[in-house]
């Protein structure tokens, strides 16, 4: 009885969650181009489908496709991609797609066996990374060198904080969109690159703005390397001085960091999802810095990259301007 009745939910869950997605994708197409009838869902089934693992790039992915394929992000918003797993159905879903878009880089470590099935069984997958200018960790960035996310050369997964990689990565897609699937997006994802040019630009003005001995950063971890590159930021340390949130900690790196901060004058720890908040109190405490939260790898309410860029911009940018720095 109880078998029947949670196979039964857990069916009803699943074209649910089905439906949800395709309502999701179309609500983000409405968000993007200003509107449209996104009520009549009959074509649902005529396009086809994209699975997409993370949000942020998901977004960047159904705003550069338009109406022209259905995208299925597999993480939940607000997820760590970094240490999500996927369940049995999240496994069916990738392999069930036309085309597969992922990171790479390691960012999805949870999903790298079900994407290398799904490659396996003829699945075409595009990594995003592959079509950017790939970030390496600098000598001194790292604080344990044995760690292979920390020691100079590891590659930067996190491309997404610079909107010109976003950019390129839009660039490349409809080449291969169109021979996984057919479908043309050419001119969607050409009106898209410029909409990315336009929030570059005005990322460079709002942290522009803010005087260079300010402009040295600190995160949960190290996740804003790209938009350091991109805006002439410093990378003063990260609390887990990772490239994924799963490093360990040390009380002689969080000594390395306070020291660090004080050296540089930095008034500002900005944490994210997977950052323990009792240490970032700490570390506050014991330089004066402010704690200030910013949502890297989620996206804001409205579902958007161009919204997540400029709200990233705009919260740096404001919390570090009046800080000083020396
Ligand atoms: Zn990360």
């Amino acid at each position: 009885m109880m078998n029947m009745m949670s196979m039964t939910r857990n069916i009803r869950a699943a074209i649910a969650g089905a439906l949800l997605l395709s309502v999701v994708a179309l609500g983000l197409v409405a968000t993007g181009c200003g509107g449209g009838s996104s009520a009549d869902g009959s074509s649902a089934g005529d396009v086809p489908v994209i699975a997409v693992t993370t949000p942020i790039l998901g977004a960047v992915v159904q705003a550069a496709v338009g109406d022209r394929a259905s995208v299925e992000v597999v993480m939940p918003n607000g997820a760590d991609p970094h240490e999500w797993q996927p369940s049995a159905q999240d496994v069916a879903r990738i392999q069930g797609a036309d085309l597969i878009v992922q990171n790479g880089l390691g960012l999805e470590a949870g999903l790298a066996k079900a994407i290398e099935q799904a490659k396996a069984d003829g699945v075409p997958v595009f990594t995003a990374t592959d079509h950017i200018d790939v970030r390496t960790v600098k000598a001194g960035e790292g604080a344990d060198p044995s760690d292979e996310d920390q020691a100079p050369g590891a590659k930067d997964p996190h491309f997404w904080t610079d909107p010109t990689q976003v950019r390129a990565v839009v660039q490349a897609l409809p080449a291969a969109v169109s021979s996984a699937t057919g479908a043309d997006i050419a001119q969607s994802a050409a009106a898209y690159e410029k909409e990315l040019s336009g929030v570059d630009a005005r990322a460079a003005a709002l942290l522009g703005a803010v005087p260079p001995a300010a402009r040295g950063i600190v995160t949960g971890h190290e996740s804003l390397g790209y938009l350091a590159r991109r805006y002439e930021y410093r990378l003063v340390g990260a609390i887990m001085p990772s490239l994924s949130s799963q490093g360990q900690l040390s009380a002689a790196h969080l000594a390395d960091l306070e020291a660090a901060m004080k050296a540089a004058g930095v008034r500002v720890v900005f944490t994210e999802k997977g950052t323990s908040p009792q240490v970032a109190a700490a570390i506050a405490d014991a330089t004066g810095a402010t704690v200030v939260e910013l949502a890297t790898e989620a996206l804001p309410a409205d579902g958007s990259y161009v919204t997540y860029m400029d709200d990233i911009a705009r919260r740096i940018a404001s919390a570090l301007a009046n800080t000083g720095g020396r």
